[in-house]
């Protein structure tokens, strides 16, 4: 949704039919509807820029529950800060946090325990790594890539802010090929095969 075709998901217990909203990048009433007769506790937020986080505010206010989020952006006021390692529980369902800097500091994925999906905001999309800002970020981008996101398993299904969703194990031999190089002081949009 909006003009940066933005990711917005919905997760549903199946048991209880407790669900979380993942990024309220805009459109209300959409989102509204994906959450059909669901009982919404949370809404949790990847990273706090504005095509994310456009109808945040209005979600708020419209679903009455907490707004969860990695506290290192100015731009968002959370009601739960979350940290790498913490637990949202959904229903019968449990969501790890992992925090992935990089594309922003305050980026985080929240995978799905017990099973292979992961929402991963804009740390990494099938063609290459979340756009950086400066040579810093970069590089911190790539100690997320080596340090997190290439320890999960090949079968992990990655589902970004952006675009289609993909299979790690798919990207992991580009990737690694991608690490191995030296990129310098580079910053900006960076894909597998640069
Ligand atoms: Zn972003
Ligand atoms: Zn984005």
């Amino acid at each position: 949704m909006g003009p940066w075709a933005t990711n917005a998901y919905v997760l549903v217990c199946p048991v209880t039919s407790e669900s979380v909203l993942i990024d309220p990048a805009g459109e209300p009433e959409t989102l509204l509807s994906m959450l059909g007769d669901s009982t919404p506790v949370a809404i949790l937020v990847t990273h706090a820029h504005p095509d994310h986080i456009g109808a945040v505010d209005a979600m708020r206010a419209a679903l009455q529950v907490p707004v969860m989020a990695h506290p290192g952006s100015t731009l968002l006021k959370a009601d739960r800060c979350l940290k790498n390692g913490d637990l949202v529980e959904v229903g019968d369902h449990t969501l790890g946090v992992y925090h992935t800097p990089g594309h922003t500091g305050d980026s985080v994925c929240y995978s799905v325990q017990g099973d292979n999906r992961v929402l991963v905001g804009d740390a990494i999309f099938e063609g290459g790594p979340g756009h950086t800002s400066s040579p810093g970020d970069f590089r911190v981008t790539l100690e997320t890539l080596r340090g997190v996101i290439l320890a999960w398993p090949d079968d992990t299904v990655c589902y970004p802010g952006h675009g289609a969703s993909f299979r790690l194990g798919d990207k992991r031999v580009a990737i690694q090929a991608f690490l191995a190089k030296g990129h310098g002081d580079f910053f900006g949009d960076a894909t597998w095969e640069m």
